[in-house]
């Protein structure tokens, strides 16, 4: 510790320099102690009264340390070399509050993200922390005292997606008193878990676990379910968004529908059912999507509408007992006012006929993991019976593949987490049902969560054949008199060191899941940002993984990336935790530190409108100026950085600011040279 008790000569504020060792993280590369002893002595003239180093400054210890200085030196600004400020920022600003000095009067520099772990010489390391040091405090000196803005929080959420983790948030928020908008785009809530028949690793049926909870949904006196609905905007801030919501027109009216199923079982036409039956079976243009459709009111099919197309028919119209039918009814566009949104709107899965080798779309007997759901599914196409694409052959050998489209730097480079324990779970219903040898073909057999690897175990005792390596086709050219008539997977048996070729009837391709083909679209109506995978992306993937960088707005489940249906619920639990938090305060604070513009200095020339990430700015046609909500902007400073007439500025990151900071990174005003 070195401390300076004469007055600074250049400044009159009362500077404190904390420099953190972050353990070895920093200490190791950095002589911190150095950087303290230099602060307090190179910057006396800037107003630094103190410098000192400490182990963990983030600990009570280290914070204790800046609130005693604080009270004890009459410091007026406090500079923290540290970690990133996205980590501890708020930590060492609740200290300064605590000591009494505005929060907003304390800068936290990175001397460990931005120097120690990408240097190894220590002697540069050191100086380059130290010009860091100098940076921050000539940015502090411009620091002004904030306060936090006040916002009243509305107590509905609206939540987006009526999949389990959609279903498992809105209920949670519901059933502790508060008005839940869910809205879903198909007709009815449910969403994949709706298609399937058995569940990993405990092999419960899907749809008794989940038509409770969305039967439970449907009757809430709390939940206002919106389904074949969409969001089309959405304006406002946290605590009072506004968010229009277009309801596509069913053409049945439901305050007539008894959901009877008249209508569907008289429409004469059928079409396949790409969606719920995953192109394996039919329904009629007048549908509910499965029997346990929550609501139960059918949907038409207008494109397929004989009535629409020739304008005649009206089948449904004449049968249905309750005169619900109603060709002419449009859609509705409305809005709601909620304070908080939850979105969870899952995932697709991958296109298999990428992977043009395994023949998926050119072999009829070549299925994908969804089609098998429906194929297993005592509701689906063969009422469960497993039999191949001619609807009556059971399967002798099957040959599951996992990682199709994923773990592979040609599709997706991530690994889609569920497709190994899938794999487990059709190599047991196959085994179960048919009696049919089955091969897996699998790179890494990834059983990580409760209750798995046993599930594994269960498989291999059932006396499925396990081969490591990646599979290189699957064709139907036979090579010898034993494979014809099959299906043959070519692969290398990375175990046994030899390729092989396996003759199966049925392959089944354990497919990846991606992010939504819309997710940029939607991540851009809701102010998130996507991955470059193209998933919603977390404030923090490890201690804020359902909350974004727009306050207000949370996800949960398959939207933030793949993960089992008891993760997905845990999401939608801890997301609704979130918004329950929010509500109850009444009111929040929103962060001050926000940009501004100068009206007289606005051209009008609107370049920062459409670089705000979170939809901040507006135009006035009127008066020909933008304007900048302070409720809605981050304080990101992209527009900052835009502004060709510099008429934007933010608090705590104007331009003289920066310059002052970018100054004192080159110790202009300590007037030392960088010598190394
Ligand atoms: C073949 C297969 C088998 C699986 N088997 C299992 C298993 O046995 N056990 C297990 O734990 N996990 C399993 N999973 C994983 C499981 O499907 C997911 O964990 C779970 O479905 C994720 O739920 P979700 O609510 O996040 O997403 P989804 O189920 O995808 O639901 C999202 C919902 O949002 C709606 N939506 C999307 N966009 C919008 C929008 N813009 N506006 C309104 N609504 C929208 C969709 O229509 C859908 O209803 C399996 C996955 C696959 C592919
Ligand atoms: S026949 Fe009428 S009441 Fe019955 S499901 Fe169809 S629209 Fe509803
Ligand atoms: S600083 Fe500018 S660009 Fe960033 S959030 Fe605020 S208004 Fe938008």
């Amino acid at each position: 510790m070195t401390q300076d008790n004469g007055n600074s000569q250049d400044v009159q504020e009362r500077i404190g320099v904390y420099v953190c060792h972050c353990g070895t993280n920093i200490a190791g590369t950095v002589d911190v102690q150095q950087v303290a002893e230099w602060a307090a002595t190179r910057l006396k003239r800037r107003g630094v009264v103190i410098g000192r180093d400490y182990k963990f400054m983030c600990s009570s210890l280290g914070q204790e340390l800046i609130e005693n200085d604080i009270k004890e030196l009459g410091l007026t600004r406090v500079v923290v070399a540290a970690c990133s400020p996205h980590l501890h920022e708020a930590t060492f600003r609740n200290a300064c509050q605590r000591a009494g000095l505005n929060p907003y009067l304390c800068e936290l520099v990175s001397i460990r993200e931005q120097v120690s772990w990408v240097h190894t010489d220590k002697v540069a390391a050191t100086v380059k922390s130290q010009a860091v040091v100098s940076g921050g405090v000539e940015r502090v000196l411009r620091h002004e005292p904030l306060e936090p803005l006040r916002v009243p929080i509305h107590p509905a959420t609206l939540v987006v997606g009526g999949g389990i983790a959609g279903i498992q948030s809105a209920l949670e928020i519901a059933d502790a008193g508060y008005r839940v908008y869910l809205v879903e785009r198909e007709p009815s809530i449910g969403g994949h878990m709706a298609q399937f028949d058995k569940t990993f690793p405990t092999l419960d049926c899907s749809a008794c676990i989940l038509t409770p909870r969305m039967v439970q949904a449907g009757a809430h006196p709390n939940i206002t379910l919106l389904t074949y609905s969409e969001v089309e905007k959405v304006d406002g801030y946290v605590g009072n968004f506004v968010v229009t919501i277009r309801k596509k027109a069913r053409k049945i009216n439901e305050e007539l529908c008894t959901g009877c199923g008249i209508c569907q079982e008289k429409c004469p036409v059928k079409v396949i059912d790409d969606v719920y039956e995953a192109g394996l079976g039919y329904r009629k243009v007048v549908y509910t999507p499965f029997p346990q459709a929550v609501p139960k009111f059918p949907v038409m099919d207008v494109e397929n509408c004989t009535y629409f197309k020739k304008g005649t028919c009206k089948a449904c119209e004449k049968f249905c007992p309750t005169n619900a039918i109603d060709f002419n009814q449009q859609d509705e566009v409305f809005s709601v006012e909620v304070g908080n949104i939850v979105l969870a709107t899952g995932y697709d899965l991958f296109d298999a006929r990428r992977v043009t080798n395994y023949g998926y779309g050119r072999l009829p007997n070549v299925f994908t993991s969804l089609e098998f759901e429906r194929l297993s599914n005592a509701a689906g196409p063969t009422n469960g019976s497993i039999v191949l694409r001619d609807g009556k052959t059971v399967p002798k050998a099957v040959g599951i593949i996992h990682c199709v489209g994923s773990r592979d730097r040609n599709f997706n480079n991530y690994c889609s987490t569920i497709c190994c324990m899938q794999g487990l779970k059709f190599a047991h219903l196959v085994h179960e049902r048919t009696g049919a040898t089955v091969y897996n073909f699998y790179i890494d057999m990834r059983t990580a969560y409760k209750a798995y690897d046993e599930f594994y175990q269960r498989v291999l005792e059932e006396g499925t054949l396990f081969v490591r390596g990646k599979v290189a086709e699957v064709t139907d050219v036979p090579r010898i008199k034993d494979e014809e008539g099959h299906l043959i997977i070519q692969c290398e048996d990375t175990l046994a060191g030899k390729q092989r070729r396996i003759p199966v009837d049925m392959v089944i391709l354990s497919i990846g899941l991606q992010p939504r083909a819309d997710a940029k679209e939607t991540a851009k109506k809701f102010g998130l940002s996507c991955s470059a995978d193209g998933w919603f992306i977390e404030k923090h993937p490890k201690l804020d993984p359902v909350a974004t960088m727009t306050e207000g707005v949370y996800i949960a489940g398959c939207a933030q990336g793949p993960k089992d249906i008891p993760s997905s619920v845990a999401q939608g639990a801890a997301a609704a935790a979130r918004v329950l938090g929010k509500i109850q305060q009444r009111e929040m604070a929103l962060e001050p530190v926000r940009a501004s513009i100068n009206q007289d200095q606005c051209s009008g020339c609107r370049i920062c409108n459409n670089l705000c990430p979170f939809n901040a700015i507006l135009f006035h046609d009127d008066r020909m100026v933008s304007e900048i909500n302070p409720a809605l902007c981050q304080g990101c400073g992209t527009c900052v950085a835009a502004c060709p007439a510099g008429a934007i500025s933010g608090t705590a990151f104007s331009n003289e600011q920066i310059m002052a900071q970018i100054e004192g990174l080159m110790l202009l005003n300590v007037g030392e040279e960088i010598t190394l």
